[in-house]
């Protein structure tokens, strides 16, 4: 999900940003089945802080860096009421590792340079990590992590959101692997030339042989293959030809919402065979069906204001963002409760097993939260809550970042396994610029 890119092409996904503007209207049937009452136990809130502290903490997508990018965002800035995300708050939130996404918009398919953005972008995050040395350090691997844990520090990790960053070069797949990158998303809302992405056409019936190759080559790595984003098809692909366990870094179930991004009971059931991880989305319209029908019917009563709106400011995109988010934030929708999340945790631990669930916020990546989350600080009462449901502190560990370290040295396991130069062994094959 993307706040700016998105914004000027489909109001859908700029809701009220500002909590100010929000309601505690609780009006989702999913909340019924979180806390009933506001009132906080105590005792529950100093354990669900104790293990905030003393676990690994990861959250697989964060969208801060587009901000990084460009608005020259210096993370060590308090951004509260701006951003979801600034390095005290990660601190605050007992943050342990974060994947800052390095999401490619798709104009750069047509306009050329993807590659170039997502090293611009890349360049950012390590700007900051030298910037911060005593809070945030770049980090390669499952080890990584934990060296960082124990240093106090966030662990800064890197993937790439649309494949379509590599412009169908596995040499640039590998150069992005050299730089730090250790996932891909395969599409984001695009279908590219190799995998069909859940938002677009369907052109491939999945993944294509060279897609294929892509996904053998980030097994050859020890590079996680990201789902999130593709179509069913392309899923179901990836789990046949994948070596290694795969993950879905921001992803929910589709029992709650029947959006297109969120994922069926079968496919979750398949990817905990397969050993991999889901990785649950703190959007709520992917959380929650009620405030996604409730977007889509704001979106249509707006429409004759927004299409006013994008003729008059077709020349300056970020005045027309700024104009879209007014409307929007003056037609605010109730938001559900946190606790939704945990019910996505819960289902997905229910079907595809709990070593198979974690958490994948989409900070900085989606225009709203869930009432009570503003931010990045506000992870531990995600804790409490599974505290709260009686989630054993074992249990809880692997959902707030164990599951995801499992995973990620499993495909650094088999990367091992393999021939791994990343030089010498690589397949060569690429899709050359016109080819199709
Ligand atoms: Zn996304």
């Amino acid at each position: 999900m993307k706040l700016k890119s998105k914004s000027v092409v489909f109001l859908a996904l700029i809701a009220a940003a500002n909590p100010a503007l929000t309601t505690s209207q609780k009006t989702s049937s999913l909340m019924q089945s979180g806390s009933n009452s506001p009132a906080r136990d105590e005792r529950l809130w100093k354990e669900a802080l104790r293990i905030q502290k003393s676990a690994i903490v990861v959250d697989t997508h964060n969208d801060i860096t587009t901000f990084m990018t460009d608005e020259d965002y210096d993370i060590g800035t308090s951004s509260v009421g701006k951003y979801h995300t600034d390095i005290a708050r990660m601190k605050q939130g007992g943050l342990s590792a974060e994947f800052f996404s390095i999401y490619v918009d798709k104009k750069y398919v047509t306009e050329g340079g993807s590659a170039r953005r997502a090293m611009d972008m890349i360049d950012q995050v390590y700007r900051a990590a030298e910037r911060y040395p005593n809070d945030m350090m770049m980090s390669y691997s499952s080890a990584d992590i934990r060296k960082a844990k124990n240093e106090g520090k966030v662990a800064a990790l890197m993937g790439i959101e649309g494949g379509h960053a590599i412009e169908n070069s596995l040499s640039a797949l590998r150069d992005f692997y050299r730089l730090g990158i250790r996932y891909m998303t395969l599409t984001h809302n695009n279908t590219n030339d190799w995998a069909d992405s859940a938002r677009d056409d369907a052109k491939h019936n999945g993944l294509t042989d060279f897609g294929k190759q892509v996904v053998l080559e980030m097994n050859r790595l020890g590079m996680l293959v990201d789902v999130s984003h593709v179509s069913d098809k392309t899923m179901s692909d990836v789990l046949e030809v994948s070596k290694a366990p795969i993950i879905a870094s921001h992803s929910s179930a589709k029992v709650f919402s029947n959006h297109p991004r969120n994922i069926s009971d079968e496919l979750l059931r398949r990817i905990g065979k397969n050993g991999g991880v889901v990785m649950v989305n703190f959007y709520p319209a992917f959380l929650d069906q009620k405030y996604w029908d409730a977007e889509k019917a704001r979106d249509e009563r707006l429409k004759p204001q927004t299409d006013a709106l994008e003729v008059k400011y077709k020349d300056d995109p970020k005045r027309l963002e700024e104009e879209t988010k007014k409307l929007t934030d003056a037609n605010p929708i109730p938001r559900p409760s946190l606790t939704v999340i945990v019910d996505h945790i819960d289902h997905i631990a229910k079907v595809a097993g709990i070593d198979h669930v974690g958490i994948g916020s989409d900070f900085d990546g989606v225009p709203s939260l869930p009432e009570g989350l503003e931010g990045v600080s506000d992870l531990p009462k995600i804790t409490y809550e599974l505290l709260r449901r009686g989630y054993s502190e074992g249990d809880i560990r692997k959902i707030l970042g164990e599951n995801l370290l499992r995973v990620f040295a499993e495909a650094e396991k088999v990367a091992k396994t393999d021939t791994r130069k990343i030089s010498g062994e690589g397949n060569l094959q690429r899709i050359n610029p016109g080819a199709k």
